[in-house]
């Protein structure tokens, strides 16, 4: 749709500036970081500068922590897809969701066992679960719980959400659900925009969804949000089924005959 389109142009012109600027933006920011370590070694420590110098090296780190996250994002990633099972996926990341998400936050799973697998790449898969998983932590300040489930779904009528179609298929279904702070019609309408964020100068960047959001539809699935401002939000992804049956794990040993053979 015209709105897809739109949505694609501007991921793609954000995509370049931020890729040409983010690297000149780098080495500006090693010199800036350089000369404060350097004065704060220079000056006594008790001078006033102390606590100021501080804090421009401490401003510069946070600008080269965005200033990468923005040429991650900008770098054009090439796919790698594989068979995938979403339980194996979600699994791999369990006890690393658990530190992300800290001890207030219950993390629960719901897996359906009989689960299809999906084509897609293993790492961009988990990077959308990490975004979802974080921006879920970030709703829930004082704990809540987190529920990831996974779902085998047909779709057997081509269904509209927001501009996007879902074709007639079987799909793959990953839903994160937090009960959170939850969002308005408002945010929700910008959701996907890159830059867009709620969270403050210095915390969000606005491009861990605009990420999710082009994983997903280069994946040729959907992500689909339903919220209400505090009782919660959930995400569900759509991943297209596929037969295939799953490639034995990569192992650097396999295939190869133990020595003495
Ligand atoms: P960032 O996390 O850097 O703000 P995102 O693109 O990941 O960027 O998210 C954009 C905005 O969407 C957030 O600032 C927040 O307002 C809203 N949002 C995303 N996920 C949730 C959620 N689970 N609950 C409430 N609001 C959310």
């Amino acid at each position: 749709s015209e709105e897809q389109l739109r949505q694609s142009q501007k991921m793609e012109a954000v995509g370049r500036l931020a890729g040409g600027v983010a690297h000149d933006f780098n080495n500006l920011l090693t010199v800036i970081g350089g000369y404060c370590a350097l004065s704060l070694r220079q000056i006594d420590e008790a001078h006033p500068l102390q606590k100021s110098i501080a804090e421009i090296q401490k401003a510069s780190e946070r600008a080269a922590s965005l200033t990468s996250q923005l040429l991650a994002f900008s770098r054009k990633q090439v796919l790698q897809p594989r068979v995938l099972q979403l339980n194996e996926v979600v699994r791999g990341m369990e006890k690393m969701l658990r530190r992300l998400i800290g001890e207030d936050i219950e993390l629960s799973t719901a897996f359906d066992l009989l689960l299809g697998h999906v084509k897609a790449d293993p790492g961009q898969i988990e990077q959308v679960i990490m975004n979802l998983a974080v921006n879920a932590r970030d709703a829930m300040p004082r704990g809540g719980k987190l529920t990831i489930s996974t779902a085998n779904i047909t779709i057997d009528q081509k269904t509209h959400f927001r501009n996007r179609t879902l074709d007639v298929g079987d799909y793959v279904q990953i839903a994160l659900s937090d009960n959170g702070v939850g969002m308005t019609e408002e945010v929700k309408s910008h959701l996907f925009e890159p830059f867009f964020t709620t969270k403050g100068l210095g915390k969000g960047t606005g491009l861990g969804l605009a990420t999710c959001y082009g994983i997903i539809c280069q994946s040729n699935g959907d992500i689909r949000v339903y919220s209400e401002p505090n009782s919660g939000t959930t995400f569900k992804i759509y991943l297209p089924r596929t037969d295939a049956k799953l490639e034995p794990t990569a192992n650097p040993e396999s295939g190869r005959l133990p020595s003495g053979y």
